[in-house]
């Protein structure tokens, strides 16, 4: 069984992976043996998530690049492949979200949504498919989130690009499965990061709205995400396709959202 959770000689690349949710699928693919890659736009972070790992006894590859640029993916990929290997598993983590109604959103705020949360994980993808195409082996995980599948005040770039991301699971999935090459995604609930830890406090609106609408009644912990990120990561999710495993405590089984 062990054997079926292992990445030992997996290169996994987590884009937008130095903290967070992304870090601990980073975390959690390095604790079953995969070679771990971490990008970001932000070579502070990059710098400080790698401090971070180090401490752990944990050996990351860190690179700077913007995911949304093609050139940039294309370079930075390259950059991968020669110095640490070819790219076995593709986390698509990197995102970004605006809290603004519609009629007040900026068109430029909106496509910069989508071109970071939707059309930038076409763009890895188009970049690292072939050589798992050609191999006949890889695994492509995009973090979508609950948003994928219903909308709400104030996020609708958001929604719509998370939406639009889980359609293109779909289809990579349609196209690629045949080649041994399994896409799918993740949608996390409301996930116990260092940015929502001033709200997760007993009283605080927010955190009592997330108990209301949490079948599990907690929040869930970046580790919550980063095992179902090693499950689709292994060999024991080969023939799990074009799905999206929802880590959310049970919140979408509960309509209404209210317990
Ligand atoms: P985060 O904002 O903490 O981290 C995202 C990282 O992506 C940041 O470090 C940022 O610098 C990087 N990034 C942004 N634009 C980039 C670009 N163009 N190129 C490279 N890197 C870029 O996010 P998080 O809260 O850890 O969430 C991770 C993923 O999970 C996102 O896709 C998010 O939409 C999704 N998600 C999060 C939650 C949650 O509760 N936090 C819930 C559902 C879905």
């Amino acid at each position: 069984m062990k054997e079926l959770f292992e990445l030992t000689g997996k290169v996994a690349l987590v884009t937008g992976g130095t903290h967070g949710i992304g870090m601990a699928i980073a975390r959690t693919l390095a604790s079953a043996g995969a070679k771990i890659c971490i990008n970001d736009i932000d070579q502070e972070k990059l710098d400080n998530c790698k401090k971070e790992f180090q401490s752990e006894g944990i050996d990351v590859y860190t690179l700077l690049f913007d995911v949304t640029n093609e050139e940039a993916v294309d370079k930075g990929i390259s950059q991968i492949e020669n110095e640490v290997g070819d790219i076995d598993i593709l986390v698509n983590n990197a995102g970004i979200i605006k809290r603004i109604p519609i009629l007040d959103m900026p068109v430029s705020d909106f496509k910069q949504v989508i071109d970071i949360d939707l059309v930038a994980p076409l763009i890895m993808a188009k970049r690292v498919a072939p050589k798992m195409i050609e191999k006949k082996e890889g695994k492509i995980i995009n973090i979508c989130s609950m948003m994928s599948v219903y909308g709400r005040n104030s996020v609708s770039a958001y929604a719509a690009a998370k939406g639009g991301l889980k359609l293109l699971t779909q289809n990579m999935t349609c196209e690629w499965a045949k080649y041994n090459v399994q896409v799918n995604g993740i949608g996390p609930g409301y996930i116990a990061t260092a940015q929502t830890a001033p709200i997760r406090v007993g009283g605080h609106p927010f955190n009592d709205l997330v108990m209301t609408r949490t079948p599990a009644n907690r929040w869930g912990e970046p580790s919550d995400v980063g095992n179902a990120a090693l499950f689709l990561a292994s060999k024991a999710a080969d023939f799990v396709n074009g799905q999206v495993l929802y880590v959310d405590g049970g919140i979408l089984a509960n309509f209404g959202y209210v317990k």
